[in-house]
């Protein structure tokens, strides 16, 4: 009897031990959605489109990284760029650019194709939506300047800058 009662109290202080151990530990958990992770730089998240220090947009239609997807969710439609009002630096633009990010299965391949690194992955994983209609990504939706970093998807879709 007494060797049990000694036994429950050594199991107690131990489960107290446990306990106050991980009350003074730093948590593994953050306060989102105020605190943000900070996701490592190689992360695959949202796509973007960059423009070039001019403020052109970097693509010019090649169609490479829709060529290169593994899953096809890329839609690439080219056209001629107006010397007097040119969209990119090329002879082409892309008029059409939309990436289903449902299909998409973020291997970076796009990425790793595009010769004039206009459609990057960066690390923006907030992509969660109500509406299916949201995640065909349209020009207007990946097209930002100058920096990915500094915009992020909201949780309606939006980018917007940080
Ligand atoms: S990340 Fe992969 S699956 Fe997604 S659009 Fe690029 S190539 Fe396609
Ligand atoms: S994003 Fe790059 S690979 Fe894709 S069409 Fe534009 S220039 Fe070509």
């Amino acid at each position: 009897m007494l060797q049990t009662a000694i036994q429950g109290a050594k199991n107690l202080l131990i489960g107290l031990g446990v306990t106050f151990k991980n009350m003074i530990s730093k948590p593994v958990t953050f306060q989102y959605p105020d605190v943000k992770r900070t996701m490592p730089q190689r992360f695959r998240g949202r796509h973007f489109l960059n423009r070039d220090e001019n403020g052109l947009e970097r693509c010019v239609g090649c169609s490479l990284c829709s060529i290169n997807c593994p899953v096809g969710c890329i839609h690439v439609v080219a056209a001629e760029n107006d010397p007097r009002n040119p969209v990119s630096p090329g002879e082409r633009y892309a008029a059409v650019y939309e990436i289903n990010l449902l299909r998409c299965i973020y291997c970076g391949y796009c990425e790793e194709a595009c010769p004039v690194d206009a459609v990057v992955l960066r690390e923006h994983y907030e992509l969660a939506d109500y509406d299916r209609d949201k995640y065909i990504a349209t020009k207007s939706d990946l097209l930002v300047y100058p920096e990915p970093n500094r915009f992020r998807h909201d949780i309606l879709g939006n980018t917007i800058k940080i």
